[in-house]
């Protein structure tokens, strides 16, 4: 399936189903605020099942991702992997760096069709990762699970959190995925939600430069680069001249730039709470009550997030806002409101005089965690 040719006011290039918040690790920078325990009235087996069902209605090879949480603290993780694969779904698999990422269970997620495995690493040593996952252990466990993903023939994709804390380390772990030999390095761009509101964002000239050095490394690197709730990342690259976010993947799942919360993305949450993207805590409706289809296509919330012409403040005035559109997530965490302008970005558009976003975060409850 050609990425590029999907239309995403009909369906999203990426579904996220939260199997659970449930997780042994406490990381600093946790959207899901995951528990110890698995939350009551997570969405069952069955129901799962149903809404694969359902993601499998959106058209041929949806992708979907399941994360938690540790999306293997449920015992059904594999057994969900072959559903989805049946129902004809691309099915990928964020776990956590904990001890449940065995070789046996790497295997068995391979054996029913698991597509892509994500593995977080957020340090370029044991020491720098291991703080900031606050778990002694968990870089070389992440490293024995990308190893044994190898040997499996398990696509690796290397998820890292950019914030005042990780962004000095991310030479060394351009290096490690390229040594591990990932087929895509997801840069996510921290939003202050969950967990996350305890650590520093960098400023948006930072972030400006960080932009600059991974669009480098996209065009050096033998692996994909993709930015996460940043997508003026595009507008970098263009600024550049530079063609490498339309680069295609490694691997079977291919990539698909410009998506955004809402906009080629979906996340549907332990309870069944359907949100534009995991990072902004308005819901659109519950698949217990609706179809994740109709939600996604039909609701005002996702309409609007779509239209990049609604947008308002300088991202609204901007002449990008169609390539890039900025983050729904981070206006929504500083704002309120998620149609209000990207505080993350230092571009300001020709003859703009509009206000400039502030980058003060308002302390509220922002998680999508209930
Ligand atoms: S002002 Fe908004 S739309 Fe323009 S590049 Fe920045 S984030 Fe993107």
């Amino acid at each position: 399936m050609n990425p590029r040719a999907i239309d995403t006011s009909q369906r999203p290039f990426v579904l996220v189903w939260e199997l659970t918040q449930a997780c042994e690790l406490a990381c600093k920078h946790c959207r899901a605020d995951a528990k110890p325990n698995r939350h009551p009235d997570e969405l069952t087996t069955a129901e799962g099942q149903q809404l694969l069902d359902e993601a499998a209605q959106f058209g041929d090879g949806q992708l979907v991702v399941l994360s938690g949480g540790d999306p293997l603290a449920r015992e059904d993780a594999a057994e969900l992997v072959q559903y989805g694969t049946d129902a004809g779904l691309r099915m990928t698999l964020t776990p956590s760096g904990t001890a449940s990422l065995t070789r046996d269970s790497i295997d068995e997620l391979a054996d029913a069709g698991l597509q892509r495995v994500a593995l977080s690493i957020d340090g370029g040593s044991a020491e720098a990762h291991d703080a900031f996952r606050k778990e002694n252990g968990s870089f070389d466990q992440t490293v024995a699970a990308a190893e044994a993903a190898k040997s499996a023939g398990l696509p690796l994709q290397v998820n890292t959190t950019v914030c005042a804390e990780t962004v000095d380390e991310l030479p060394k772990i351009r290096q490690l995925v390229e040594d591990l030999g990932a087929v895509l390095w997801s840069v996510f761009f921290l939003v202050p939600v969950g967990r996350g509101r305890v650590l520093d964002p960098i400023s948006p000239a930072r972030a400006e430069g960080v932009m600059e050095w991974l669009s480098h490394v996209a065009d050096e690197a033998r692996f994909g680069v993709k930015t996460t709730e940043a997508p003026h990342y595009r507008r970098v690259v263009a600024q550049r001249g530079s063609d490498s976010t339309d680069r295609p993947s490694a691997d079977s799942i291919g990539r698909r730039a410009g998506i955004t919360a809402g906009n080629g993305f979906a996340f549907v949450s332990h309870i069944g709470k359907v949100y534009p993207s995991g990072f902004l805590p308005q819901s659109a409706g519950n698949v217990r009550e609706q179809s994740v289809v109709d939600i996604y296509r039909n609701s005002d919330l996702f309409r609007s997030l779509r239209d990049p012409d609604a947008l308002r403040g300088k991202c609204g005035a901007c002449e990008f806002r169609h390539l890039c559109g900025g983050s729904r997530s981070r206006a929504f965490a500083y704002t309120q409101d998620p149609l209000e302008s990207d505080p993350l970005c230092d571009y300001v558009p020709d003859g703009y005089e509009g206000q400039l976003p502030e980058q003060t975060f308002t302390a509220r409850d922002a998680s999508t965690a209930d």
